[in-house]
């Protein structure tokens, strides 16, 4: 079967390269194969994310973050001990991005015309995939690291076009997962100077993965720009805080946003305990993320509010992910899987990477 384009609205590329010491040149096989008698990460030689695998996916665009918490006196979450040593990881991270530049295997997207030119050439047929490089849109996963509002001048300079607010625990801009509460003062001040940058190029995508419940509705009331929300399942079938519940996937329809899966097993399943369960015992597989799509389907009645954001590199690798995934380039199975339960070839279009672009070729006008 031919394969499809694909984009993936949600991995941690750089975060991968500099703190677990990855080098996503390589196959997978090596990198695992270098970590063996690796213990300090739970996922280590399990990893599903590289960038060979990620072009034999023809997985050819990405959302790629920086990633890096502060974390406050008291907190047992992992994190820098100020904003400024949160802040300097960002810029190793985008360091990274800019080293896989150099050497062709990565290509910043940051216009509109640069990601047609972008699409042009992953369609070009005479050139091999594995020649291609793999575009990636610059995301900030949590603000923690913008030691101040100044510094979000610096960032949309070097070409972050979305922020999520939060991630885990409590934030300086707004509490995430696993917390309650609204979004801080400083977070509200951040939103207000997204707001001045809608309708100029440096417009900001707002993330809302991560937000408590609170902060998600005050997001959407503050914020007048693109919202999107890159990694999130459905609550109904997963009750937790960290999933969409139907009244937020109803606000998020509304607002022209796309939601992309995680393949996060604990995400897809209520019955996976996280560090505990085995997706094999269980039997964890990638189709069950079909019934997360199929309930957004149903709320929005149309396939084009859902993707991919898969977080497959997000702390966790095989031991955490669908049993019948080895490799992130293994979501072209869904091709076949989605075709099985009838959806049309305009609607795996969609779920693949139509709805990215769409979603993108609207904010980036
Ligand atoms: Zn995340």
């Amino acid at each position: 079967m031919k394969k499809r384009f694909i984009i993936d609205a949600h991995l941690d590329l750089a975060m991968n390269a500099i703190e677990w010491n990855r080098d996503l040149t390589q196959p997978l096989r090596d990198i695992r194969e270098r970590e063996m008698n690796m213990t300090d990460k739970a996922d280590r030689g399990k990893g599903t994310v590289s960038l060979p695998s990620l072009r034999q996916g023809k997985i050819g665009l990405v959302v790629a973050t920086q990633l890096s918490r502060f974390r406050p006196r008291g907190s047992s979450l992992p994190g820098w001990h100020s904003p400024q040593q949160a802040w300097a990881m960002t810029q190793a991270q985008l360091a990274w991005y800019r080293e896989m530049e150099k050497i062709n295997e990565m290509v910043q997207i940051r216009h509109l015309s640069a990601l047609e030119q972008h699409l042009v050439s992953w369609a070009d047929d005479t050139i091999p995939d594995e020649d291609k490089p793999v575009g990636y849109i610059l995301s900030l996963e949590g603000a923690d690291s913008l030691v101040d509002l100044s510094y979000l001048e610096t960032a949309c300079d070097y070409g972050l076009k979305a922020i999520g607010l939060s991630h885990f625990g409590p934030g300086r801009y707004a509490p995430g997962t696993k917390m309650e509460g609204p979004i801080t003062a400083q977070g509200i001040a951040l939103l207000k100077a997204m707001n001045e940058l809608v309708g100029t190029p440096q417009q900001l995508i707002l993330d809302v993965t991560h937000l408590t419940d609170e902060g998600f509705t005050q997001a959407l009331d503050l914020y007048q720009g693109p919202i999107w929300a890159s990694h999130h399942n459905v609550r109904a079938l997963v009750p937790t805080q960290r999933q969409l519940t139907d009244e937020q996937i109803r606000m998020l329809i509304d607002r022209g946003a796309v939601i992309g899966a995680m393949l996060d097993c604990w995400a897809m399943d209520l019955r996976f305990i996280d560090q505990v369960s085995d997706p094999w015992q269980l039997n964890v597989r990638l189709e069950q993320i079909l019934d997360h799509w199929d309930h957004i389907c149903q709320i929005a009645g149309n396939s084009e509010h859902i993707g991919f954001g898969s977080d497959l590199d997000g702390i966790f690798g095989k031991e955490q992910s669908p049993h019948d995934l080895d490799s992130i380039s293994d979501l072209q199975k869904y091709d076949a899987m989605l075709k099985r339960r009838g959806y049309t070839d305009i609607d795996i279009d969609n779920i693949f990477g139509d709805n990215w672009l769409r979603f993108l070729r609207s904010a980036w006008q």
